[in-house]
């Protein structure tokens, strides 16, 4: 199976707007923002969808939600912000690397749609 576009960005194969990188993942801005803050957080493991998740990715994810909140404080949106995981092609899931985007610095409106 060729790569996902997420995986040539965590392995530098194309440019991306990289604002964190640990050894579980990395976070970057989103190319097409829906707010004035909108960046994606991705695991380096290439886990398909948020529904293709196992027992042994809970610390991973776990970690995953730490570095939201540790970005959330460097981007100056901690006060409010929202995370979205689109899991499956009819949740509006286009990139199937299992990505959370986290957006903020406008106010959010529900339900989404
Ligand atoms: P989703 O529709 O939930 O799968 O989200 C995929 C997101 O990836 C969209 O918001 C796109 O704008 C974003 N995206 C696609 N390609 C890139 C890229 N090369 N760099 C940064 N973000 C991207």
């Amino acid at each position: 199976m060729s790569d996902t576009i997420f995986m040539k960005i965590i392995n530098k194969e194309i440019p991306s707007d990289i604002i964190h990188e640990d050894d579980q993942c990395v976070a970057f801005r989103d190319v097409n923002p829906q707010a004035p803050v909108h960046f994606l957080v991705v695991p380096r493991k290439a886990i398909p969808r948020l529904q293709d998740l196992s027992p042994e990715d809970e610390p991973l994810i776990g970690h995953i939600h730490s570095v939201i909140t540790l970005l959330a404080d460097k981007e100056g949106i901690a006060e409010g912000y929202r995370v979205v995981a689109n899991s499956g092609a009819s949740a509006g899931q286009s990139v199937f690397h299992l990505h959370f985007h986290v957006l903020g610095g406008r106010p959010m409106h529900w339900p989404p749609g």
